[in-house]
């Protein structure tokens, strides 16, 4: 469990004018979901790879709990990130996706296996365990890639856009596991959207960008009270 703080971490991309992200101040709480929402290039994903250490941070300062990580690598850094293409290994079944990043870190054996039965139960993935991705639907592969993420018992989570892959009504149905999940992990979770109603269903509270600038954070009750 952990807070994560951006002190105005500022990101210009290399042969750029304008920072893609531009002093960004952001708090986010122990166990709180944070969506990050705003138009397509607003500087959603640059903001999440930032504290993933996927990107530079040209200024300012990134901090989990008291950690500065603004410049450690990102396996220092004990994150976990769902992208939208949640690519699965195809060869693995589903248990061997999901113990993979353990067996790399040397975890023993039973601790892998309470590990990715616990992930499988939360995530509805039980009867699934012996299967390859191919033969999963779109929602359980991307509750597969969830699973591998969550097996590593992060102190973070991040998900950049993890339901543009799915279809509408799955969409719907992925979006209260995910939230439902993030109550029963209760980890610290940023979540990038483009999508609006997305944002305001599933955030505890929601922060919005333009243009790399962070406009405003709130509750998706004080936003839409907001005039
Ligand atoms: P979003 O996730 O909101 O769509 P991004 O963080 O991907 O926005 O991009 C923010 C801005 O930075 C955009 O103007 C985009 O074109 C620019 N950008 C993103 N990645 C790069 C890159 N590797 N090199 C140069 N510009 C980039
Ligand atoms: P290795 O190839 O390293 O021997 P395995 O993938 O064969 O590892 O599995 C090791 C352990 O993982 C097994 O003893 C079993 O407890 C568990 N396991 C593997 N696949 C499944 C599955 N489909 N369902 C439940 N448990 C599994």
């Amino acid at each position: 469990m952990a807070t994560v703080r951006y002190s105005n971490a500022t990101r210009i991309y290399p042969g750029t004018e304008r920072p893609a992200v531009d002093h960004l101040d952001l708090e986010i709480g122990d166990g709180e979901f944070l969506v990050l929402v705003g138009p397509s290039g607003c500087g959603k994903s640059t903001s999440l790879r930032m504290l993933a250490g996927l990107e530079d941070v040209d200024e300012g300062s990134i901090h989990i709990d008291t950690r500065d990580v603004t410049h450690l690598p990102p396996k220092a850094r004990d994150i976990a990130m769902v992208f939208q293409n949640y690519a699965l290994y195809p060869h693995m079944t589903v248990y061997e996706n999901m113990a993979f990043a353990l067996k790399l870190r040397k975890t023993s054996k039973s601790e892998i296996d309470r590990r990715v039965k616990e992930a499988a139960a939360l995530l509805q993935l039980e009867e699934y365990l012996s299967r390859k991705p191919k033969a999963l639907s779109g929602g359980q592969r991307q509750r597969v890639a969830m699973g591998r993420a969550i097996v590593r018992e992060p102190q973070v989570f991040l998900m950049d856009e993890p339901l543009s892959n799915l279809d509408a009504k799955l969409r719907v149905q992925t979006r209260t596991q995910i939230a439902t999940l993030q109550a029963k992990l209760g980890i610290t979770t940023v979540y990038v959207t483009h999508d609006q109603v997305e944002a305001m269903t599933m955030g505890h509270r929601v922060a919005v960008l333009l243009d790399g600038v962070l406009q405003q954070v709130d509750t998706p009750r004080a936003l839409y009270d907001t005039p």
